[in-house]
């Protein structure tokens, strides 16, 4: 680094530090919890399905809540980054695809939605801290009765609040062109 070039960085750092002791407006910011608004975030295929989970919790007594519906890219880097998530391709993220062989020479893109659901009486701690929490059981078993995979089921890394749904939306219709 060339001395002139240290002096601006240099010059720029009080500057950067006020900065970042202001709030900026954030996309962030919290905002009333509204399950109607993250239900229509969902694909619709997945919609259906997550409402009829939800329906199947309240039946049983529970309070289900969804913690957290779509993420930006930038939102699970930060997951993976602080290890709440072991990776980058979460079906959170609407942009994550997936390729399934479809035949021996065409692949159908795979896509997803996924939610985390809560009581919100104990979020994930208290009685919910323990993976045979009853609430967990009867999400696993809604998840597996309306076609969804439940993040409890994963043996490496559970998470028993995640559902997802895969589809593969329409088959690929590129051929290859030699
Ligand atoms: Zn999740």
């Amino acid at each position: 680094m060339s001395p002139l070039v240290h002096r601006i960085v240099d010059a720029k750092q009080p500057d950067l530090g006020k900065l970042a002791n202001v709030d900026p407006p954030s996309a962030e910011a919290p905002m009333a919890y509204s399950e109607q608004a993250l239900l229509n975030q969902c694909h619709p295929v997945f919609k259906p399905r997550l409402e009829a989970i939800l329906v199947g919790l309240r039946r049983k007594g529970w309070k289900p809540k969804i913690a957290e519906l779509v993420r930006t890219s930038e939102q699970q880097k930060k997951k993976v980054a602080t290890g709440v998530s072991k990776t980058l391709k979460s079906w959170h993220v609407p942009s994550t695809i997936g390729l399934l062989a479809n035949g021996a020479s065409a692949l159908n893109v795979v896509h997803g939605n996924a939610a985390d659901i809560v009581d919100e009486r104990y979020g994930w701690s208290g009685l919910a801290a323990r993976h045979s929490f009853k609430f967990w059981r009867d999400l696993g078993q809604l998840a597996r009765d309306n076609h969804c995979e439940w993040g409890g089921d994963w043996e490496k890394f559970p998470d028993p609040a995640h559902v997802q749904c895969l589809f593969v939306e329409s088959p690929a219709l590129s051929t290859v062109v030699v």
